[in-house]
């Protein structure tokens, strides 16, 4: 996922969009007479509402306090905090778990882009809402993932037209890469159309997406090598693609 890098410089005025703060405010009477972040080390350094003003890549004004950046992101990584378009996220505080509202407005202009962040503690109460709604939608997301994967499956199995398989490799290497999914199950069916789909030609579009999505998963994890091995291991030496060669190569190179 693409993160916008700009370069942090000395801050010259203060921001001047005080209207866009308006909708964060009403938050501060909602807050438990008693609250854990005054305690706590990363969150008394970070007031209830804060904000940050870029324009054409330049930080105007102070910008976030740097407490924030301790702050995690919750539901990671169906959720992120990536500027480079509007984007709103939930964060947790690693050390007293109050929960943060975080959002940009990101506006695209001819003579530089303008985005606005705003970070907002919530109420316990509207925290653990915030959370479950949350883990309720990455809940959704996976599952949406392997319901998903089901058409993928029967396309490896059947060893539909190239296009499909192409298009089922990619499914789970984008999984995989970009949302962390374990695609262990999709691996035998995976391995077994990369034995099927017998080729000689080093440069196959099929089997090079076939391979990217196996050399990932390998990658993940120290098991996955052993697993992936024992499956290559197995493929008839008749229909032995090149890629296979190249997969077992690579995993017996890369054991520890
Ligand atoms: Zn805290």
């Amino acid at each position: 996922m693409k993160i916008a890098k700009r370069a942090r410089r000395k801050p010259n005025k203060v921001p001047t969009k005080e209207s866009r703060n308006i909708k964060t405010e009403h938050r501060e009477s909602n807050l438990p007479a008693v609250e854990k972040y005054k305690t706590c080390s990363i969150c008394r350094n970070i007031p209830s509402s804060a904000a940050e003003f870029w324009k054409g890549g330049e930080l105007q004004g102070d910008g976030l306090p740097g407490a924030e950046r301790a702050l995690k992101v919750v539901g990671s990584p169906y959720y992120n905090d990536s500027t480079s378009h509007t984007n709103s996220c939930i964060k947790r505080c690693p050390e007293c778990g109050t929960i943060y509202q975080w959002e940009i407005e990101y506006e695209y202009l001819v003579n530089g882009s303008e985005d606005y962040i705003t970070l907002t503690r919530l109420s316990e109460a509207e925290g653990e809402k915030a959370v479950q709604r949350v883990l309720k939608e990455v809940k959704r997301a996976k599952k949406k993932f392997r319901d998903d994967a089901q058409a993928h499956l029967q396309a490896l199995d059947q060893l539909a037209n190239q296009k499909q398989i192409q298009k089922a490799a990619d499914y789970f290497y984008h999984h995989q890469l970009v949302y962390k999914e374990d695609i262990s199950f999709a691996v035998p069916a995976l391995t077994k159309a990369l034995e099927k789909h017998s080729h000689t030609a080093p440069k196959c579009d099929v089997g090079r997406s076939l391979f990217w999505v196996l050399l990932e998963f390998a990658d993940n994890d120290e098991t996955h090598k052993q697993q992936l091995l024992d499956l290559l291991q197995a493929v008839d030496p008749n229909k032995n693609p090149p890629e296979v060669q190249e997969l077992i190569q690579y995993c017996k190179q890369t054991q520890k």
